[in-house]
């Protein structure tokens, strides 16, 4: 369960950015081919955030949906199943452009 490393990396990213200020949310922003299961990462946070300044602040988690570029024909296909495969011409030379992001897009900090 990487979900786990994943938000102690978080916590110590937000703690740095709030400097003391009490952080209520989180915004994030993954893409699907990072295969992290964002009910599973929420539920890490609560335990991450137990007992130390983030305790109470809420994981909001954007999925983006995985995109790949054919380079035979430019066409450009969300994906619904890891096929990394054109859709348009059939072509397997195809690069990701959306699905592999990871970022803490905005906190929202709570009134001093
Ligand atoms: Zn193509």
């Amino acid at each position: 369960m990487h979900e786990l490393s994943i938000c102690h990396s978080i916590a110590d990213i937000v703690t740095r950015h709030a400097g003391g200020r009490p952080v209520r949310t989180v915004h994030l922003r993954i893409g699907q081919l990072r295969q992290i299961v964002p009910d599973t990462l929420v539920y890490c946070w609560s335990l991450v955030s137990q007992d130390t300044a983030l305790e109470g602040s809420e994981l909001r988690v954007e999925s983006i949906p995985a995109q790949i570029r054919c380079a035979e024909c430019d066409h450009v296909e969300t994906l619904t199943a890891p096929v990394m495969r054109c859709g348009m011409c059939g072509g397997q030379q195809v690069s990701v452009v959306a699905g592999d992001e990871f970022l803490i897009t905005s906190l929202e900090l709570a009134e001093a």
